[in-house]
């Protein structure tokens, strides 16, 4: 069985200037063929039993209930996490209470920052206060289980804004955080624009401020960007964190079913005319290995050697024990399985290079 299912819905009102996803402003044109196609596209496999579903974007908060109510039908009634990605602009109480109802029992938001002048540089169409009563408003819907995204290391951000940021993530008493550092990438508004990546020793600095203050406050790192209250783990990241199979629905998602990953068009247009068009990703099992190691390290669980050995016909001690070697100092051993402690996450894709290094 395959135990997740993440739904790709394309659709921005605007587009954020470091943002370089598969997102098109929504558009009336194309949206009931996408909509007729991604319910085909579900309905083909028929799932009976799904432990998590999770929908992502582009901003799926921007479904009108009934469209939404339309795509959820196509899904199992009980499923054990469901979360939804929004964004505060388009998130009201109505359609929280249509969530509840419809079975979404976590929430993902999209803030970014609390700072106003952070969130215009950035295009986000929504205010620190309407990031603050939406989340007010999450916490009295009865869904208790719900994140947020901050980026730190934004253009003319300071360490005091970083601190400010995790004071207020903190005085909210948000079970979850997801927070990234701003990779500038080609095809979005601030890589097109020649914006320059703040300097890399206040980067590392405001991480560490970030990851002492959370911990300090009882929060779990649990994967380098992820921060938790215990048990408030994104069960659907850690499928994919922990090498299990999941569906990719729609235009623009990635999926993987009997561990082969598949990518669908990211052309809206493509997908409404002739359907996801997957390109199937051919991997040797080798290849697939090095895939579940690098995601396992990600996270405070690591990788279970005795399944990888079983899963990939290998000696995981034995064929790299050049890098463990090497990185003795990071790594940590418990029963089955090896993880890196806090100073190995902080150079984990040095680390990774040397594992793919290995044939
Ligand atoms: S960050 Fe999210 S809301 Fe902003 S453009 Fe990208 S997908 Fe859309």
């Amino acid at each position: 069985m395959v135990p997740s299912a993440y739904v790709h819905i394309p659709f921005c009102d605007s587009i954020c200037a470091y943002c370089d996803f598969v997102r098109i402003q929504k558009n009336e044109q194309f949206f009931s063929s996408w909509k007729d196609t991604l319910i085909q596209e579900i309905k083909e496999y028929k799932i009976e039993n799904l432990h998590t579903l999770y929908f992502g974007g582009g901003t799926p908060s921007l479904l009108d209930v009934e469209d939404f109510i339309s795509i959820r039908n196509c899904f199992p009634d009980s499923i054990d996490e469901f979360t939804v990605e929004c964004n505060p602009e388009s998130l009201d109480k109505d359609k929280l209470d249509a969530y509840v109802s419809l079975g979404v029992n976590r929430i993902s938001l999209g803030v970014q920052s609390f700072k106003d002048d952070l969130l215009k540089i950035c295009n986000r169409k929504h205010t620190s206060d309407q990031a603050k009563t939406v989340i007010q408003m999450i916490q009295s819907s009865g869904i208790h289980n719900f994140s947020i995204d901050l980026i730190f290391g934004l253009p003319n951000q300071t360490m005091e804004d970083v601190k400010k940021d995790i004071d207020t993530f903190l005085n909210l008493d948000i079970p979850h955080l997801s927070i990234y550092s701003l990779q500038i990438e080609e095809n979005s508004i601030f890589g097109k624009t020649g914006v320059e990546p703040i300097d890399s020793d206040l980067e590392a600095d405001m991480f560490e401020y970030i990851t002492k203050t959370l911990e300090a406050a009882g929060y779990i790192h649990y994967e380098i960007s992820s921060f938790c209250k215990p048990g408030y783990y994104s069960k659907h990241n850690l499928a994919y964190w922990q090498d299990k199979d999941f569906y990719g629905f729609g235009c623009g998602a990635s999926g993987r079913i009997d561990g082969i990953r598949y990518d669908n068009t990211t052309s809206l247009k493509e997908y409404c005319v002739k359907g996801p068009q997957a390109i199937y990703i051919s991997e040797t099992l080798a290849e697939r290995g090095m895939d579940a190691i690098m995601m396992a390290l990600r996270t405070k669980f690591g990788l279970n050697i005795k399944e990888w050995n079983l899963k990939y016909q290998n000696d995981f001690k034995n064929h790299y024990a050049t890098v463990l070697d090497k990185y003795h100092e990071y790594f940590l051993y418990d029963s089955d399985r090896v993880f890196l402690n806090d100073a190995g996450l902080e150079i984990l894709n040095t680390i990774l290079v040397d594992f793919m290094m290995i044939e």
